[in-house]
């Protein structure tokens, strides 16, 4: 790829070589030692003179280098990355990473742990590519990077333990995922939760931000074994079967939610199958600089989905549904793989943007009749699968109900898969943000589709002593569309 290259002079790029000298260009204006969130900027080194690049991960860059190379640098994305706009450093912003990215492609600087930092501070949340003039796409640039420095990432043994069980043993096995979950339920009302916050040891150990994001919940799981649920109603609006993505977290500790969005679909006039085999999609692989994992979550799932033909796949979490529709970008170099991945990618479906398309029964107002609600976009829905106008519209069509738009409406909550686990101080911010948006709009209920979002927001508004509601779309709608004898 060499003539491609070009050899500029980059001052993003080169600030990071000289990490003391402050370069000022135009717009490129670059502040450095700063304290960058996720990291205090003690923890870097002085002597951070660079990593060799781990073997295979230059391969893995270049096939993202078009897409870097697509940036026009014109800052237009700014404004709306959640990073930059929390620190105002160019480093922080797309534009910033873009070119770290690209320098460290071309070998103009070295792989630091400065660098590292910067670029895990990402989100993924897809902001910048909505926006983009250009058409660059931060999702795929930073999944290969991630994947690309991993082997070289300094951790502590015990953390490499921890990733390697989660991501290796937990989460491919939906039987241990599952019995996780109910040692999870068992944690919470055995009382072992309450007392250990009561004697402030999570906070101690540091665990008491994940444990604010642990939702109430009943071990009513939803096990995709190849199940069809019948459709209901008169049938005008044709019979269709579609099949369901069940979820990881969806299927277990927010199965309230999966089992929602089947009566809803059943209703719709649907059949819902919940294809065997199915698991976890892979994006917190993807995003954790696990691709190897990711691939091979991508291609179980493609498998499991295979037997409903050409069926649309409903999933009703956002960052779920962007993972899914992405396979056909992870796995395009496959040769056994890549045209069986687009073909999956073809047939997903937000379950918002599927059922925005079909007749539902007559709605009944929810609650006391009239509710203000204001809807929060996740990213991955409205960012990477540009699905903003679906959800508003399916919520408009419930009688008594107002909806109120948020401030900053297009800016991440901070949930970002396990950023909020790992980034607990930023994502705390930008969580904090969010509820004062939310509260300002006097809404009684949030809603959302993603539950990382759901999560996070539930556990932020809490923090403020809020009493506002948060709802998962599919929850609300089914309330909604419940015959009035069940009510
Ligand atoms: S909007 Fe696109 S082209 Fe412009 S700086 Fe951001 S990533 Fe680059
Ligand atoms: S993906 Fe989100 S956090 Fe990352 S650079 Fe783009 S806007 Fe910023």
């Amino acid at each position: 790829m060499g003539s491609r290259m070009t050899r500029t002079g980059d001052a993003m790029a080169e600030s990071l070589v000289a990490p003391r000298q402050v370069t000022g260009s135009g717009d490129m204006h670059v502040v450095l030692r700063y304290t960058i969130p996720g990291r205090a900027s003690s923890d870097l080194r002085d002597d951070d003179a660079g990593i060799a690049l781990p073997s295979g991960a230059q391969a893995l860059l270049e096939a993202e280098y078009e897409n870097m190379l697509a940036c026009v640098r014109c800052g237009l994305c700014l404004t709306s990355c959640p990073t930059y706009v929390l620190t105002g450093n160019e480093n922080e912003g797309p534009r910033g990473r873009i070119a770290l990215v690209r320098a460290l492609t071309e070998g103009r600087i070295p792989l630091t742990d400065e660098l590292l930092t910067h670029e895990d501070n990402c989100l993924a949340c897809d902001a910048c590519t909505d926006v983009c003039p250009a058409g660059v796409h931060m999702g795929p640039i930073q999944v290969a990077l991630r994947a690309a420095a991993e082997p070289a990432v300094r951790r502590p043994v015990w953390v490499r333990a921890l990733r390697t069980m989660v991501f290796d043993w937990l989460f491919p096995s939906m039987p241990r995922f599952r019995f996780l979950v109910w040692l999870v339920w068992i944690y919470q009302v055995s009382g072992i939760r309450a007392v250990l916050r009561a004697s402030g040891f999570l906070r101690l150990i540091g665990m008491s931000d994940a444990d604010d994001l642990l939702p109430p919940f009943v071990p009513d799981f939803l096990i995709a074994s190849g199940q069809t649920y019948p459709p209901e109603g008169d049938g005008s609006d044709g019979a269709e079967t579609v099949d369901l993505f069940a979820g990881c977290v969806m299927s277990t500790a927010l199965a309230s939610v999966d089992h929602a969005t089947v009566r809803v679909l059943q209703r719709s006039g649907c059949a819902v199958s919940c294809p065997s085999g199915q698991g976890c999609c892979g994006a917190l692989h993807a995003h954790s600089g696990d691709r190897a994992g990711a691939v091979s979550l991508a291609q179980s799932t493609i498998a499991s989905f295979e037997v409903g033909g050409d069926r649309p796949v409903i999933v009703n979490s956002g960052g779920c549904g962007a993972m899914l529709k992405e396979y056909g970008h992870l796995l395009a170099d496959d040769l056994d793989w890549a045209s069986r991945a687009k073909r999956f990618s073809s047939r997903v479906m937000d379950a918002s943007e599927f059922l925005a398309t079909r007749t539902l029964p007559v709605m009944h107002p929810i609650g006391a009749g009239s509710v203000r609600v204001t809807y929060q976009d996740a990213c991955h829905l409205s960012h990477a699968q540009k699905i903003t106008s679906q959800p508003r519209e399916l919520l408009r069509r419930v009688p008594g109900l107002e909806l109120t738009e948020m401030a900053e409406r297009s800016l991440c909550c901070g949930s970002a898969g396990v950023y909020n686990v790992t980034h607990p101080e930023t994502a705390r911010e930008l969580g904090s943000r969010k509820a004062e948006s939310i509260i300002a709009t006097g809404a009684e209920v949030v809603v959302t589709a993603n539950p990382g979002c759901y999560l996070q927001l539930r556990a932020r508004l809490q923090a403020t002593g809020s009493k506002t509601e948060v709802r998962h779309i599919m929850e609300l709608l089914d309330e909604a569309t419940a015959p009035v004898i069940a009510r």
